[in-house]
């Protein structure tokens, strides 16, 4: 199918796209980042949009910097960006572990980290990244600019609290400190699809004990979350299988996980347990 027909608008700069997009938000406009998964919805007419408003060409969107301890990955940062390491120390690191998860190679050349952030599918690798780390989204609209904490901006199944006239310019990571150890560990039936379950890891270790423990899952429910159950299970404890076990146990039994026609909540509950064991596996490599 064809998308149903829009009206294209292509600013230049961020404060055109702002000015657009205040008039055309309440029409039906949308932001147009990579495209990967907005316009197969509009190919579907699962999505209409009246107006489209392409920030490819907003240069300032491009930036992809450390300012004050953050890593700002602006709109138009496309997940390929992320292929090598886009700073030193375990954040570079990290990304580029999970960057090759997501999509196939030519999706990932074109769609952008933010617009995965935007667009919230519960089983976005960078939403959950997002989630451990406390990430910070920046909105901006004609009316100023907010700064939302990852806990407050993800509101369910494709659902974030950024508001329709809203453009998220950037996201923030914070930096990992350098001793940090961290783990990636997501499951698909076939390589390339969206996951199933997700987790994300990361921790210090002092005095031979878990220190600053963050345990994120994506996929199992509609938006990802911290499992602080998982994280008390490993504070203080030597970063071992006997503790990696009991976190994983704690975080399959604290999800509510959902159910589709493929895969049963008790399924996707086993696998959130297996997949934060493995992620916890994998930060001691
Ligand atoms: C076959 C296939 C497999 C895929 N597999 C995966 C996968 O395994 N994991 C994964 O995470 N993703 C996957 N994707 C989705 C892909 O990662 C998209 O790139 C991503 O979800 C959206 O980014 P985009 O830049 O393409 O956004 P677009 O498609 O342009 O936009 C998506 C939505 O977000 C809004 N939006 C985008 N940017 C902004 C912004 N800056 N401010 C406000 N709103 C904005 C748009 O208006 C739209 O509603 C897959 C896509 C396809 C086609």
């Amino acid at each position: 199918m064809k998308p149903a027909q829009f009206r294209y608008h292509a600013p230049k700069t961020v404060d055109e796209a702002l000015a657009i997009l205040a008039e055309v938000a309440p029409n039906d406009g949308r932001v147009l980042a990579g495209g990967q998964s907005l316009v197969p919805m509009m190919a579907f007419r699962l999505a209409r949009p009246a107006h489209l408003v392409d920030i490819n060409g907003v240069d300032a969107l491009r930036r992809l910097e450390v300012a004050d301890g953050k890593l700002c990955i602006g709109a138009c940062v496309r997940h390929s960006a992320f292929h090598k390491p886009v700073v030193d120390g375990p954040l570079g690191q990290l990304l580029t572990a999970v960057v090759r998860h997501i999509a196939h190679y030519p999706i990932r050349t074109r769609g952008t980290f933010c617009g995965s952030i935007a667009h919230a599918d519960p089983a976005s690798e960078w939403c959950a990244v997002a989630v451990a780390l406390g990430a910070e989204m920046v909105a901006r609209s004609t009316r100023g600019t907010r700064v939302i904490g990852a806990d407050d901006f993800f509101a369910g199944i494709m659902t974030t609290t950024l508001d329709e006239d809203e453009l998220l310019t950037e996201v923030r990571l914070p930096l990992l400190p350098p001793d940090s150890r961290f783990g990636f560990y997501e499951f698909n039936r076939r390589a390339g699809d969206f996951a199933i379950a997700m987790a994300v890891a990361t921790y210090r270790v002092s005095d031979g004990g878990i220190g600053e423990p963050r345990v994120a899952v994506g996929g199992a429910e509609p938006k990802p979350r911290r499992i602080a159950a998982a994280e008390q299970a490993l504070a203080g404890h030597a970063p071992d299988a006997a503790s990696f076990r009991v976190a994983a146990e704690r975080a399959a039994a604290a999800v509510d996980p959902m159910e589709d026609a493929t895969t049963s909540a008790e399924y996707r509950r086993d696998l959130v347990g297996t997949v934060v064991r493995r992620a916890l596996e994998q930060s001691l490599r």
